[in-house]
């Protein structure tokens, strides 16, 4: 049970929420510090992809939120409802309310099956898969080993949704899969997505044409996924033309990998602290809320326009920690966060394109001398072994290592073609 006020209030225990409460643990020994998180689990989300791809076990991905948090830290097992900011208190789903100086929200974002008609009916099963939840992401290895041939469907919906290279990389873990039983040439690979090219980062996204082109592959640009029938095998999408008519075609498909349509909790939507997008409203670098000073967001659910991804909330987290703390003592906070955000691409089972980047898609890699374009196995290990590791034994632990990204670092090979 709690004291009914926390010095500094943290909504929600994920990679943002517990790495926040660990870094200020670390920096300050007596803030008091309070989480409310409802779930018992923590999963490493970075790794489904690998575990679709059967190189890793949902196991390997999970952990319990008790031996993450730190002791001196309060964890409150409940679910954040309403925001009264002017009153600085939290309401939970307990129907109590949580008084606070400085508040941390980072509850995620949300997973919009519903808005494919007929999805959530036939998810886990006739062959429709996603890697995006951990109730499914067992399913699509499962589809992967099973299917001998025929037509392999892969979506991606519009952005922004958690590390936007995902709905890629497991097609191409798929298509190594086939490759290497020697039944490629029996499949009809397409990737169908609701963005009119690869990625949005040009630089990468034209490397990975190649990616696509060596596979195989077939892409179909600005096409969103809007109904899916599992028994019959259909998929309907709807497509944009360069005029911007819709029209609706529909696919048959022998398997299908669906990422679901994403947003900002409702809660947070509909609650004061949310931009006309839904998401938390805060200034892209110093990640403090626009109306609110002594409210901070984070992670997937805050408004910026960084990729969202774990390797994001690596770099957002000594800005809040630091700012909350600056803020605490009177004094300014930084502007201190660039838009950093990366993206292990797993282009086979054993290589990795290591997309790094910031706000307005500046290539910062954090290796100097190595073509971030290039499909690397030290980096296939790094997505198997070293980030993991790095999220489990560094991040979450709340020690600050700053590994230095750097344009300059990209700059000899940005003017290669
Ligand atoms: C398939 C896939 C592949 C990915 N690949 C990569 C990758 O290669 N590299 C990378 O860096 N990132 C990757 N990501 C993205 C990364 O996992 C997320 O960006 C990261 O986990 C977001 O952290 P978060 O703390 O914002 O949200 P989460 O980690 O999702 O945590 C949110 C927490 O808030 C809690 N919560 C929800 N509602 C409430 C409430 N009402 N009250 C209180 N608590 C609440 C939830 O229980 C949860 O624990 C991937 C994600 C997926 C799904």
């Amino acid at each position: 049970m709690s004291n009914k006020h926390h010095p500094v209030l943290i909504i929600g225990g994920g990679a943002a929420g517990v790495t926040v409460a660990n870094t200020m643990r670390r920096q300050n020994a007596k803030i008091e510090i309070a989480i409310v998180e409802p779930s018992e689990i923590h999963y490493y989300q970075p790794g489904f992809t690998i575990v679709g791809g059967g190189a890793y076990t949902l196991k390997q991905t999970i952990r319990n939120e008790a031996d993450l948090i730190h002791p001196s830290v309060t964890w409150i097992k409940d679910y954040a409802e309403t925001f009264q900011p002017d009153d600085k208190t939290v309401s939970l789903r307990s129907g109590d309310t949580i008084g606070y100086d400085y508040l941390v929200v980072c509850p995620g974002l949300q997973l919009d099956w519903d808005k494919i008609e007929g999805l959530k009916e036939t998810i886990n099963k006739n062959n429709v898969c996603s890697n995006y939840s951990p109730d499914t992401v067992e399913y699509t290895w499962e589809c992967i080993q099973n299917i001998k041939e025929g037509t392999a469907l892969f979506t991606q919906p519009p952005l922004p949704i958690k590390c936007a290279g995902a709905p890629q990389k497991i097609m191409y873990l798929a298509a190594d899969r086939f490759r290497k039983r020697g039944t490629l040439d029996k499949f009809n690979i397409e990737f169908l997505t609701a963005a009119p090219g690869m990625f949005g980062v040009p630089f990468f996204a034209k490397a990975l044409s190649k990616v696509v082109a060596d596979y195989g592959i077939k892409t179909n640009f600005n096409h969103n996924l809007v109904a899916i029938d599992g028994p019959a095998k259909t998929a309907t999408f709807e497509v944009t033309d360069s005029e911007g008519n819709k029209q609706r075609i529909t696919k048959n498909f022998d398997m299908i990998h669906v990422t679901p349509p994403q947003s900002a909790p409702d809660f947070i939507k509909k609650s004061p602290l949310a931009n006309a997008a839904g998401w938390i409203d805060v200034n892209p670098k110093s990640l403090q809320h626009n109306k609110f000073s002594n409210i901070f967001g984070l992670g997937d659910a805050a408004g910026t326009s960084n990729a969202k991804t774990a390797a994001a909330i690596r770099k957002q987290v000594p800005v809040v920690v630091d700012n909350i703390l600056s803020l605490a003592e009177s004094k300014a906070v930084r502007e201190g966060y660039d838009g950093y955000g990366s993206c292990p691409l797993t282009t086979s089972l054993n290589t990795v394109m290591l997309a790094e980047f910031s706000y307005d898609g500046k290539v910062t890699p954090s290796f100097p001398f190595l073509d971030p374009r290039k499909n690397r196995f030290i980096w296939w290990w790094g997505k198997t072994t070293g980030f993991p590791w790095l999220y489990w034994q560094i991040m979450i632990k709340g020690y600050r290592i700053d590994i230095p990204h750097l344009e300059s670092y990209a700059k000899k090979f940005l003017n290669e073609n």
